[in-house]
């Protein structure tokens, strides 16, 4: 019998790695029929646990039931092999209905679904290797059970992770210490991925993160980690996906702030902090903290949010991305009240590199 092989998506092979590292446990697979079908209806995996988000297979490889298919990542790196348990259509349109609450092809988790293709593969995986990142990440890589091990030694018991794509400013260093405050410990966890054109490169990325801790944060009090996942922009259902991977890593609580996980105007404002409304928090493990957008004020001198500060607009300190971007470009720091001026810096300096 000749062998059957199968080159991952850049999405499976994220997925891959997310059910092999543990990071998306209790999955031990790419999900079949059954799953698919209480997953997208409630929410649910047919064991009965929490899971927001079907993590299946697509493909159109030929093979049966039974069959054990050797994968590669995107990028041609043997991981290990799935065994074919189940051979299933989906509803690619309900599924985008109820996951992503829109079948709008224009909304990016969408896209990727219905490009997918509705044939798909499902059985348990079992894991040689991990796919490769890059050096600048790979030197904070753990896994789920490595960071737990590091939390437990540490001896906190609360500890609070924040999701972040982006360098950190003053804004989210703010409402991360307002969390710190009443939590053992900070896990800063941001997503990693492959770097398209325009993305901040990996070390950049990690050097601000660094720096930032290394200045501003009580070292004994703060953890950098990455997060190996692809976004799916499910907004509400993506936020609680991220709230279950941060349980698995051994965080106790997870920021969610606004437009957590969106895309466009397909979510509302609060939509990804009002799911957890229908969630038994002691039943998922882990608890949302909710935070309200958060920016610089001249008339409280500090950092604050609607929910902090009764001052007008106009005494809030607003840069839009793109007005960021340019003074960056141009060498210019932005106010110090915006960014600290180590992280400006560092952004600067890859500004020039470009
Ligand atoms: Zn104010």
């Amino acid at each position: 019998m000749a062998e059957l092989s199968l080159t991952l998506s850049e999405r499976h092979t994220a997925d891959f790695e997310m059910i092999g590292n543990g990071g998306f446990a209790p999955l031990t697979g790419f999900q079949g029929s059954a799953d698919w079908e209480r997953v997208c209806s409630e929410m649910r995996t047919t064991d009965g646990e929490y899971w927001p988000i079907p993590i299946t297979l697509a493909s159109d490889l030929e093979c049966e039931v039974g069959d054990v298919i050797e994968l590669s990542s995107d990028e041609g790196k043997k991981l290990g092999r799935l065994t074919v348990e189940e051979i299933w259509d989906r509803d690619v349109k309900r599924e985008a209905e109820q996951v992503y609450g829109t079948t709008d092809e224009a909304h990016p988790g969408v896209a990727a679904i219905y490009e997918e293709g509705n044939r798909m593969l499902a059985g348990p995986i079992e894991v040689d290797a991990l796919p490769d990142h890059d050096e600048a990440f790979m030197r904070r890589y753990k896994t789920p059970a490595e960071h737990k091990a590091d939390f437990e030694a540490r001896g906190w018991k609360k500890i609070v992770a924040f999701q972040t794509r982006n360098p950190i400013h003053r804004a989210h260093e703010y409402l991360t210490k307002a969390a710190l405050e009443t939590c053992d410990g900070l896990f800063i966890h941001p997503l990693i991925g492959k770097t398209k054109a325009g993305d901040i490169p990996a070390d950049v990325r990690m050097r601000c993160y660094e720096v930032l801790m290394e200045n501003y944060y009580p070292q004994d009090r703060v953890v950098l980690g990455v997060k190996p996942a692809k976004m799916h922009y499910a907004g509400p259902r993506e936020a609680v996906l991220h709230a279950i991977v941060r349980r698995n890593y051994g965080a106790t609580h997870f920021i969610v702030g606004r437009d957590h996980a969106g895309a466009g105007d397909y979510y509302g404002t609060y939509d990804a902090q009002k799911i957890f409304d229908t969630i038994d928090i002691d039943e998922l493990g882990i608890e949302p903290l909710m935070f309200e957008h958060t920016f610089w004020c001249n008339e409280c001198e500090g950092l604050a949010s609607n929910k902090t500060c009764p001052h007008d607009q106009d005494a809030h300190l607003f840069l839009s991305g793109t007005k960021v971007r340019e003074m960056l470009g141009n060498g210019e720091r932005p106010p110090h009240e915006f960014s600290r001026d180590e992280v400006a810096d560092i952004l600067i300096d890859a500004y020039k590199e470009d």
